[in-house]
């Protein structure tokens, strides 16, 4: 095959061609056979090749695939906001669909910067995030973005530097231990507003379950809670990033469904369009639309395929089917079990330091000694060494940083598809653990 366009293979020096998929398999043009352990980039969260979705896209398609959204509304795109508004809890009524999770974060942002300017408190343009956090690649989304492997090429043009901390109990940032910590990494959030100055500060955004910068940090019962005090206490917004957690994937439509936080802005992505077609979205409040509506009613920001009626059409679609087979409570049930699995492994394979995360978004750090959690030398790239094996197993996994400071420490995720059953899950296990003795194996060559 031609080499086409520019994209780092993980494995091989050729990326192997994709013939089809079905469910949790993938087909290669040579007939092997993959278990999708990772929904791709933790995002085909239905499975492959369902015909629903397939036939929804097709009949939009047949109707009209663009519109400008300057110039028309569609019933893909109205039926879509609808259907969030009804999933998503409290008052997340207003999206605004973007393409990709990047375009959806910097949306969530000028969102929030508008929302004090129409409350005529324009100096109010800040966003404070976690350090250990990924928004997105492009460079407003990447400036708030703690994730110092994503950033390090680009950091004079990044606008601003995360500075709280994340909630990472394996390795504390404080040597603390919950619940004696008393949440010292939620407060880390005052010490930043008051850094800056409250009168300068529009929003905190984060991922309610660290992804790819931090493989599945999950933070201690009353952590959100807290969170959202301190936001309240400061007339500051919260920015739930739920690209990678939403949309069913932790076990609940939204991950910060799991604690008493309700987000005044939403960043959807990944799950939404669960592959079938690039859709994104910024989802609104009712508060935060509240004096939009009553002044300048714009929101500054839009792409050329937003609110795109084709990929509205394959989101509306993908919505129906996750509520038609109850997914989320399915990504509840099957996560619970294929987590107590992982962690029974433990005690064979010791290189497995810790195994976190909620339903089906299930992080693994990697350690070299267990004994005191030493991460693997960076050059012996352990991380992307199990991701390979594993891939020769015809099993996929999601190469992720473990978030240890100066980005040492390795991780990968594992998150197949809701729809996995539990034959399914069993095949995944057998793979995982053919691909943990072989990676033991590795480590004893040195
Ligand atoms: N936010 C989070 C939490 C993500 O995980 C990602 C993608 N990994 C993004 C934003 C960016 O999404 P995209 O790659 O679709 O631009």
């Amino acid at each position: 095959m031609k080499r086409s366009y520019l994209i780092k293979p993980l494995v091989d020096e050729q990326l192997p061609e994709i013939a089809f998929g079905r469910g949790v398999y993938l087909y290669g043009a040579d007939g092997k056979e993959y278990l999708d352990g990772s929904s791709g980039a933790i995002t085909c969260s239905i499975g492959h090749g369902v015909r629903e979705i397939t036939e929804a896209m097709n009949e939009q398609a047949k109707k009209v695939s663009f519109v400008y959204r300057s110039h028309f509304t569609s019933k893909a795109a109205e039926a879509l906001a609808e259907k969030l508004a009804e999933l998503l809890p409290g008052d997340l009524n207003w999206s605004f669909f973007v393409n990709s999770g990047s375009e959806a974060a910097e949306t969530a942002m000028k969102m929030a910067i508008q929302y004090w300017q129409e409350k005529g408190r324009p100096s109010k343009t800040a966003i404070l995030s976690r350090w250990r956090s990924y928004h997105g690649i492009t460079m407003g989304a990447l400036s708030l973005s703690g994730y110092p492997e994503r950033r390090v090429r680009f950091t004079d043009h990044l606008a601003s530097n995360p500075d709280v901390s994340a909630p990472y109990c394996y390795r504390c940032p404080y040597q603390q231990a919950y619940p004696s910590c008393n949440l010292m990494c939620a407060d880390d959030l005052v010490r930043s507003i008051r850094r800056m100055g409250d009168e300068n500060i529009a929003a905190f955004i984060a991922e309610p379950i660290v992804g790819a910068a931090g493989a599945c940090l999950t933070p201690p019962p009353g952590y959100y809670e807290r969170l959202r005090e301190i936001c309240d206490r400061y007339d500051v917004l919260f920015i739930a990033d739920e690209v990678m957690t939403g949309m069913g994937r932790t076990g609940k439509v939204l991950a910060t469904e799991h604690w008493d936080c309700l987000p005044d802005i939403v960043v959807l992505g990944k799950g939404l369009g669960a592959g079938y077609s690039p859709i994104a979205a910024a989802v609104a409040s009712d508060k935060v639309m509240k004096p939009f509506q009553e002044g300048s009613r714009v929101i500054m920001s839009g792409h050329t395929h937003s609110g795109n009626p084709q990929s509205a059409a394959a989101a509306l679609a993908v919505l129906k089917y996750m509520d038609k087979h109850s997914l989320a409570e399915q990504a509840a049930r099957q996560g619970q079990h294929l987590k107590e699995q992982l962690k029974d492994m433990q005690s064979s394979f010791p290189f497995i330091g810790e195994v976190r995360g909620r339903g089906l978004l299930i992080g693994i750090e990697l350690v070299n000694n267990p004994n005191d959690m030493t991460p693997f030398p960076k050059h012996l790239k352990a991380g992307a060494k199990l991701v390979e094996l594993a891939f020769r197993n015809g099993l996929i996994l999601y190469p992720a940083s473990a978030g240890v400071d100066g980005g040492d420490g390795d991780a990968v995720i594992i998150a197949p598809p809701l729809t996995i059953t539990i034959q399914e899950t069993a095949e995944l296990l057998k793979r995982f653990k053919r691909t943990c003795i072989q990676f033991s194996q590795w480590q004893k060559e040195g």
